[in-house]
């Protein structure tokens, strides 16, 4: 799929999408991008899922700098299988 080397890309406004702070310009390009590609569909549904479990556990409404900090760490270990793709 060579629409995976823009993934990179949109992972990196992930965050802000779950947040709902990214610009609604980017916001559409994303979630078009997402109904073509499972791979960041997938790690979305993932990271929505980690922000759920921390915002059900800790009663903050936003997420910690550090835990944002951490999660994009995760996903850039992901961005390597992602490159690799199939
Ligand atoms: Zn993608």
């Amino acid at each position: 799929m060579d629409e995976h080397g823009h993934c990179k890309d949109y992972l990196k406004n992930f965050c802000d999408f779950i947040d709902g702070e990214l610009p609604a310009e980017l916001c559409e390009q994303l979630k078009a991008h997402l109904a073509e590609c499972t791979n960041c569909t997938i790690i979305l549904e993932t990271l929505k899922r980690t922000i759920n479990i921390y915002q059900s556990t800790a009663e903050s409404e936003r997420l910690p700098e550090d835990v944002h900090s951490r999660l994009l760490a995760r996903l850039k270990l992901d961005d390597d299988w992602i490159t690799k793709g199939s």
